[in-house]
């Protein structure tokens, strides 16, 4: 059997997650029911919900679960949807609505369930999610959501001025607000831990093995890879801000927008008291979202924006580094060990697709930026479909494939949303 592949991107993650499982390449010939494309949170979620129903699974992965975006992203376990609550309920109605943002708010549960009936060890904690505003505008809007939630009961707490000051300890945010559902985790050893239980669980997956070509063969469809072909009732396309162009004009339905990661040093006790003190992970309002916690060894992970590319090494995400000093001039006596990027993949509307583009077929992506929870939510999701539910009971709705206009130019609409952005964050100083 071939090992599974080695070309995992550096990583804080890769030095510190969980071994992987063995995950060998698809030779020959083999039947399934399942096809899924894309070793990620959605394909495992996916395979792991299937197989436990019965169902015979089986995941094919270019390189190695967690690869992707699921194992290099920030770790933060966020509740909820892009779209705030009243704002789902309008657009979709009460009952669909009501569906979305229960599958919203209900996937770090989820998530931290899974975590613990699975044995994963990847560092969880539920320890909240911290949205923080800097400009008054922002803190304006942030007091409205924290009032709505409220009202919804979420478990979630307004911090004014002097309480974020408290809970993050810098002096740069105007308001947040806590949700107590979210939290953090090693997202590799995540990704690995559900490889696991996936397996374990009865599904099959093989690495290093990407899927040239997906076509209907009669009734079934048929996979070919470099070593082997899959034959499956049912294919499910699982790729997200990797998508190539297996299923026409999948690709173009998102814009795979690069962020980026740098990891410090462990913070020295003293630091641990002072930075960060209510250890939630933490994202801003703001034209470029940044993002950041401190995880279970100390070390300050600070996410945003970053070069349009993959890249690897702290000194390639300096405004990061550079940035957490801003907020904490004390951190300035540590060295940033690690620094990573990826690809998370935006839609217009901001909310994840589930499309159904051929009988049998379903495409689930396009997270935007929200995938630990969302896309572990929408494995299952896939998994309640192919086992009988219909359309109309998913927590979510099934939409047609739209291609984005001009969407060859979306590197180019990226760069200056950054530099945008930039701006717009600079003048709000
Ligand atoms: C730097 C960064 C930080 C982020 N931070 C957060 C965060 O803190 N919180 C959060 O909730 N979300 C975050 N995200 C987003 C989150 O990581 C993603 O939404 C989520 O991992 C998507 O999972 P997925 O399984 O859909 O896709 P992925 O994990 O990207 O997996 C897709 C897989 O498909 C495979 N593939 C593609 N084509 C083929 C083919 N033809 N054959 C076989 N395999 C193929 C790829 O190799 C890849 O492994 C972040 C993302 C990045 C990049």
């Amino acid at each position: 059997m071939a090992a599974s592949s080695t070309s995992l991107p550096a990583s804080l993650y890769r030095d510190t997650a969980r071994p992987p499982v063995a995950t060998p390449r698809l030779e020959g010939h083999r039947r399934c029911d399942v096809a899924i494309v894309g070793g990620g949170y959605t394909g495992l979620s996916a395979a792991l919900h299937l197989a436990q129903k019965g169902v015979d699974a089986v995941v094919l992965e270019t390189h190695e679960p967690g690869w992707g975006a699921s194992g290099r992203n920030g770790g933060q376990v966020n509740p909820g949807l892009k779209w705030e609550p009243d704002d789902i309920e309008k657009a979709f109605g009460p009952d669909l609505g009501g569906r979305m943002i229960a599958m919203g708010g209900g996937a770090p549960d989820l998530v931290f369930n899974l975590i613990r009936d699975h044995g994963i060890d990847c560092a969880a904690r539920q320890s909240g999610t911290l949205r923080a505003a800097f400009s008054p505008r922002d803190a304006e809007a942030i007091l409205r959501t924290a009032e709505a939630w409220a009202a919804r009961s979420m478990p979630t707490d307004y911090l004014d001025r002097d309480g974020i000051r408290t809970a993050t300890g810098t002096d740069r945010y105007l308001g947040g607000v806590i949700d107590r559902r979210g939290g953090m985790l090693n997202p590799l050893g995540y990704a690995r831990g559900l490889a696991e239980a996936a397996i374990k669980a009865g599904a099959a997956i093989h690495g290093g093995t990407q899927v040239l070509s997906a076509a209907r063969n009669g009734a079934h469809w048929e996979l070919r890879t470099d070593h082997g072909v899959l034959t499956a009732d049912r294919l499910v396309l699982a790729t997200n801000g990797y998508t190539d162009d297996l299923w026409l004009g999948l690709r173009k339905t998102v814009v795979p927008v690069f962020s980026g990661i740098v990891a410090s040093e462990p913070l020295s006790p003293a630091q641990l008291e002072k930075i960060l003190p209510c250890r939630a992970s933490v994202y801003e309002i703001g034209s470029m979202t940044t993002y950041y916690r401190i995880d279970e060894t100390g070390r300050m992970l600070m996410g945003g924006r970053s070069v349009l590319s993959s890249r690897s090494g702290p000194e390639n995400f300096l405004a990061l580094s550079h940035y957490a000093r801003r907020l904490w001039p004390d951190l300035s006596d540590r060295n940033w060990t690690h620094g990573w990027n990826g690809r998370v993949a935006v839609t217009t509307d901001h909310l994840p697709h589930f499309h159904e583009p051929a009988p049998s077929v379903i495409a689930a992506l396009g997270y935007n930026g929200r995938g630990v929870a969302m896309a572990t939510a929408m494995g299952r999701e896939i998994a309640r479909r192919i086992t009988g539910a219909s359309a109309s009971e998913l927590s979510l709705p099934v939409t047609d494939m739209r291609t984005i206009p001009f969407h060859m130019f979306w590197p180019v609409g990226a760069a200056v949303r950054i530099a945008y952005g930039r701006i717009r964050d600079a003048l709000k100083l």
